[in-house]
């Protein structure tokens, strides 16, 4: 079973309590970008066997949007943080790194 420890209230929730929000990370773009800009943050999504970061809603706990870094292979999580962030913070990315040598999302690494 999927537990992941909320940043907010601190809980270790189990799946059961939170609510999925798909990928984390997304870029939006505003007005006067291209089509094929808004056609991929419409639809472009990553599905890696392996390290993903994801949106995650404690749904039946204090309510708030976390972002999670785990793997979707193992089911390791790497950690949760604020979903105000626009990338990883370093730490995470030092855990993620130590435990899987030359991995890369996006433009993450
Ligand atoms: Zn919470």
């Amino acid at each position: 079973m999927l537990i992941l420890e909320c940043p907010y209230c601190g809980l270790h929730a189990d799946e059961t309590e939170l609510a999925p929000g798909g990928e984390a990370h997304l870029k939006r773009f505003g007005p006067g970008s291209s089509d094929d800009d808004f056609e991929g943050y419409l639809f472009m999504r990553e599905n890696p066997k392996g390290v993903h970061f994801e949106r995650w809603r404690h749904a039946n706990g204090c309510g708030k949007w976390f972002h999670a870094a785990r793997d979707t292979n193992t089911l390791e999580v790497f950690g949760t943080y604020s979903a105000q962030t626009t990338e990883p913070p370093q730490d995470i990315k030092d855990k993620i790194s130590a435990r899987r040598p030359g991995w890369t999302w996006r433009e993450f690494a």
